[in-house]
């Protein structure tokens, strides 16, 4: 499925719901969190909806990549220039709350609020 019409992320990527965007190409949206835990939080998602890393395959190796090497020159972009964290949550167990892949990266000076 490459769209979920009741997925939070897939809205957002289609525009349908606003977000603080910072990057977008044909594959990935970047966006500030709504509720971040560091005073630079954001989560990098496929537009493609992947439910989590649970659904991940070797064919989504390079997205998979290009998310990470997307990071640092956001952070840079951001101003984060002291280190930063990524995170990425799957499943219940795993914590993860939107079933659909994203990649956090929290990053601006300590203390945060999480992480
Ligand atoms: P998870 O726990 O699934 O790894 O993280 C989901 C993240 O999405 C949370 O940090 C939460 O604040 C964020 N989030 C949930 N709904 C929205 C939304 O509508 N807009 C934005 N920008 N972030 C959201
Ligand atoms: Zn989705």
């Amino acid at each position: 499925m490459n769209h979920d019409p009741h997925c939070i992320f897939c809205k957002i990527v289609a525009g349908q719901i606003p977000s603080k965007k910072v990057y977008e190409d044909d594959d990935l949206l970047a966006f500030h969190d709504i509720n971040p835990w560091a005073p630079v939080h954001i989560l990098i998602v496929p537009k493609r909806h992947i439910t989590s890393m649970a659904d991940v395959t070797m064919d989504d190796q390079a997205l998979l990549g290009r998310m990470l090497a997307l990071s640092p020159r956001l952070m840079r972009e951001l101003g984060v220039g002291n280190g930063y964290r990524h995170v990425i949550n799957t499943g219940a167990d795993g914590g993860q709350e939107v079933m659909h892949l994203h990649l956090h990266v929290f990053g601006g000076p300590r203390p945060w609020k999480k992480g």
